[in-house]
Parts: structure tokens; sequence; C-alpha cells
């Protein structure tokens, strides 16, 4: 990914798997994100291309109840220290899919996490409706993040979304879409969502 300025973020959510929509938009919603929610968002973040620079301009306009010398004293070492800017200097990378269900489960007032591990029912079916997928598409959906098959959940709703977002569900309706034959390959590679990134990135260049 090339490099993206802070203000081009919110254009970019439509590319975004729903673990970091959700964290977008609470982040949105209340002006603020706790540490696992920021360290799952801000390095996903630095990986579709936000520099450390813009990370900051980011991270500060979205912190926007806090003043400067706030942001500065209390959040601005970790954004540089994610960056490989302070302490140990690791340069850390995004969460993968596995680490993200496998770590750090979110506990009360936490929004990060991957929505098909550890969301109620009721909140998958919000975030489903939310993008329009049908009743036979969500069951779909639902029963794979049941059967503890997250990132095949995930892959199913890349491919629904996409589909929708190029427009060519109606022609894929009770179809090749449903079936996992013929055209889905117009949508996705035929590999599973392993990496928030991948998922953002295959987006991104498919609908260039
Ligand atoms: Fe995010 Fe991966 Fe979960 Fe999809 S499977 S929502 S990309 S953590």
């Amino acid at each position: 990914a090339g490099e993206i300025q802070a203000q081009d973020v919110d254009s970019l959510k439509v590319h975004m798997p729903p673990c970091m929509e959700h964290l977008h938009n609470e982040m949105r919603r209340e002006k603020h994100l706790k540490h696992w929610g920021r360290m799952q968002y801000g390095l996903f973040l630095k990986g579709i291309g936000l520099s450390l620079e813009q990370a900051l301009i980011f991270w500060q306009m979205a912190f926007e109840k806090l003043t400067p010398d706030q942001f500065n004293k209390q959040y601005a070492y970790n954004v540089r220290h994610s960056y490989g800017m302070e302490g140990k200097r690791t340069d850390y990378t995004p969460y993968s899919c596995r680490y993200i269900i496998q770590n750090n489960a979110p506990g009360p007032g936490d929004r990060h996490g991957c929505p098909f591990r550890h969301f109620s029912a009721p909140n998958q079916r919000a975030i489903l409706a939310a993008h329009d997928v049908d009743d036979f598409d969500t069951e779909d959906i639902m029963s794979l993040a049941q059967g503890k098959h997250y990132q095949i959940a995930c892959t199913r709703y890349y491919e629904v979304t996409r589909a929708r977002m190029l427009g060519i569900t109606d022609n894929l309706k009770g179809g090749s879409i449903h079936d996992g034959e013929g055209n889905v390959g117009m949508v996705a590679s035929q590999e599973s969502i392993e990496h928030p990134n991948q998922f953002f990135e295959q987006s991104f260049l498919l609908m260039k």
C-alpha cells in the first residue's frame, strides 16, 4: 500500500473488515479507544500505509476531547512505540486474524477482537444487517461463526459484501454466489481471509 493521509482514513473504511470498521466507528463515537483497540487498529492502519507522522495526527484528531498537551503526554509515546521509535524499538507488525481470535479477548468497554469470534449473535446480526446481507447469507455466515469457523465466516462476508459493492449481487442471487462456484472467483481470491490487511488490500484492489 502507498502512503495515506490521516484525513483519508474515513473514506477507506469501506474496504475494512468488520473488526476494523467496528473499531473505527467506536473510535469516532467515543472519541477514544482503549489499549488493545488502539493496538489492533493502529497497527492495521500502519499496515495500510499510515506513516508515524500521519498516525500522530490521526490519533490526536480522533481523541478530540484531549488538548494536544494531554495527548502528547498520554498517547504519543505509545504511537511512536508501535512504529518502533521508542523503547526496545521493535517494529510491530499488524495482527493476523489468528492472533486477534486467540489473544486478548475483549472485556467490558473494549472494542477490539474479531466480531465473528467475540461478538454476541445479536451484534453479529446487526453488523450483517448494516451491510445489507440478505437472510440466506446471514444464516450461512452465522452458522459458520457458531461452528467456530470464524475466518471462513469472514471470507463469506467478504464475498457477499464485495459482490454487492460491485453491483453483481442480483445476477448471482440463487446462483453461483450461493453455491461457491463460478463467479465467486471474480469477487475474492479462492483463499480464506487470514489477515485484516489482506481483506483490506483485496477489497481495495478489487474496487480500483
Ligand atoms: Fe477481522 Fe480476521 Fe475476524 Fe475478519 S476474521 S473480522 S479480518 S479478525
